[in-house]
């Protein structure tokens, strides 16, 4: 399988030099887009490279990625924050189920499973969130038995409040560094210089 390769290259603002992109494609139908390069030394020190990838509403028609050129000075207004560890769910699981269910699921939702839970005859007849669950626990330990289950759940409620790294904090902390993204791509889009690549 061989690669072609072709490159596009525009005018950098100042005029003097270039930008350019290398992109690929096969075959078999497949296309990597390269990142572009600023090959203008002043522009390379004037400007810095940010991209924005858009995922189409449509499925199987891909996403693009529109690139800018902005100054250098221009930031984030505020710091992306990465508060908690990285959890592999299957690890944590195995190892406390409780746990895995603070980190995995709202409080909220906890307590609507927990009462299903309390009035449940069979695992079987389980719906939504608490079906979910009970899916959860056979895949990661093997059993998802009512009496073993509830109080689990009943331990994840208790312990959710205090347990730092729970799914609300996430949460919150995934919320505000998506709102951080979008106002720093609006500043982007707003004072940046959009490549006709
Ligand atoms: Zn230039």
């Amino acid at each position: 399988m061989s690669w072609d390769t072709t490159e596009k290259r525009i005018k950098c603002p100042c005029g003097r030099g270039e930008i350019v992109q290398v992109n690929k494609d096969n075959d078999w139908g497949q296309y990597i887009e390269g990142t572009p390069v600023i090959e203008c030394p002043e522009c390379a020190k004037k400007y810095k490279l940010v991209s924005n990838t858009h995922s189409s509403y449509k499925p199987g028609h891909g996403s693009w990625t529109n690139y800018y050129l902005v100054p250098k000075g221009l930031k984030p207004d505020k710091k992306y924050k990465n508060s908690f560890e990285y959890v592999n769910e299957y690890e944590l699981a195995k190892k406390d189920f409780a746990e895995y269910l603070i980190v995995d699921y709202p409080k909220s939702v906890l307590e609507e499973v927990y009462t299903e839970l309390l009035n449940a005859t069979s695992v079987s007849a389980l719906r939504s969130a608490a079906r979910r669950i009970a899916k959860d626990k056979k895949r990661y330990t093997g059993s998802c038995k009512i009496k073993e289950l509830t109080p689990l759940v009943k331990k994840a409620i208790d312990g959710f409040d205090s347990y730092n790294g729970n799914w609300q904090q996430r949460d919150d902390e995934e919320q505000e560094n998506i709102k951080a993204e979008e106002e720093y791509l609006a500043k982007v889009r707003k004072e940046g210089i959009l490549l006709d690549l």
